[in-house]
């Protein structure tokens, strides 16, 4: 989270805008928390150019849920004859659990599977073995994991495929560019690089929404959520409202472009360091490292302990890799200041030189 976030959530807790409420107090239903609401929606389209022909939606139950409400959604007018289909490019341990959890809702096909070269890299899209007739082609745009992120996405109509595309961009969302005019559906948890756990946000291709099936939960339905606003249900206020915080804080670092260029030269620094040292590895094929989750690992594995207790008291903290793959990862969010990545970088050469 950016400190300035921090900072002013931080101070409106107990009275918002001299309200005499924080915003946790408000009615859901009121003006206050509906300017709130309505200007971080008219944020979030602005910033990340949303086009205007997609619903953007606050749901909950995080990437996870949406692993189900997805084929809820998209799954109930199948295109052929038969259980309806959703296909899959899985690339990491985030879409591979996506294809796990979509087979209770459909009839799941792999269309590309990364696990047999370690996920190390994602064959081109024209090597896929996508079904013409499938209802909906899923993939996660940046595995958090695994550190592995498409610097640009298929296009599956070039791909003669005619389905929408379903893209997981929880973990890279506001930190580059977006592809609108490829993708059907996007979702992303917010807690990665939009504000707190407990809001996830939705877009939704309006031509989408009359697809659900009929055991979709109506608090999980895309045309009911639009219909009501995000306000279906209460919605996640305090979380809705340090979105919009963050969403502020995106338009005053200059807005997308300017973050992405910001990311670009901290993931540069951090690659650079990694591959221009033998101490310290990223094996992941050049052209699909993700630019937010930049694992890597010690040449001696026996010093990860003394890497991580040194990297803590260096003010370095949760650098230890996720526990399937071992090794570090170190997460540079859009909130992590370039200052902070060559903090990293100065004690990882620091602690070479200690133990090399
Ligand atoms: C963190 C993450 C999720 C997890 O979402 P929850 O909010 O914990 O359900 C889903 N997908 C990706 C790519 C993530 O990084």
């Amino acid at each position: 989270m950016p400190l300035e976030v921090l900072l002013r959530a931080g101070s409106d807790v107990a009275n918002w805008h001299g309200t005499g409420m924080g915003v946790m107090e408000m009615s859901h239903r009121g003006a206050a928390f509906g300017d709130i609401l309505e200007r971080t929606l008219a944020d979030v389209r602005e910033v990340l150019g949303v086009p205007a022909n997609f619903d953007i939606l606050f749901m909950q139950g995080g990437g996870l849920a949406h692993n189900a409400i997805a084929p809820m959604n998209l799954l109930g007018k199948p295109k052929a004859i038969g259980a309806p289909k959703a296909d899959f490019v899985v690339s990491g341990s985030w879409s591979h659990k996506s294809s796990v959890e979509a087979q209770r809702y459909g009839d799941v096909h792999v269309a590309f599977n990364g696990k047999s070269t370690q996920f190390k890299t994602v064959a081109d899209a024209t090597d896929w073995q996508l079904r013409q007739q499938t209802d909906y082609v899923h993939l996660c745009s940046n595995e958090t994991i695994d550190g592995v992120e498409f610097s640009t996405l298929p296009d599956l109509s070039a791909l003669g495929i005619d389905a929408p595309l379903v893209v997981d961009c929880s973990s890279h969302i506001a930190s580059r560019s977006i592809e609108w005019h490829k993708i059907g559906l996007a979702f992303a948890g917010a807690q990665k690089n939009l504000g707190p756990a407990g809001v996830t946000l939705a877009f939704v291709r309006q031509d989408l929404t009359d697809r659900a099936m009929a055991i979709c939960p109506s608090a999980f339905e895309y045309k009911t959520i639009a219909a009501n606003n995000s306000m279906f249900n209460t919605p996640p206020t305090n979380a809705i409202y340090i979105v919009g915080l963050v969403f502020e804080w995106l338009k005053s670092q200059g807005g997308l472009a300017a973050i992405e260029a910001n990311n670009l030269v901290k993931a540069n620094t951090l690659y650079q360091a990694i591959d221009g040292s033998s101490f310290y590895s990223n094996d992941i094929d050049v052209a699909w490292r993700s630019r937010m989750n930049v694992p890597f690992k010690l040449a001696n594995e026996a010093l990860n302990d003394a890497f991580l207790a040194q990297a803590k008291t260096a003010g370095l903290l949760q650098l230890k890799g996720h526990k399937s793959v071992g090794g570090m990862r170190a997460s540079i969010y859009n909130a992590m200041p370039l200052t902070g990545v060559q903090a990293l970088v100065a004690f990882m050469q620091q602690f070479e030189q200690q133990h090399a």
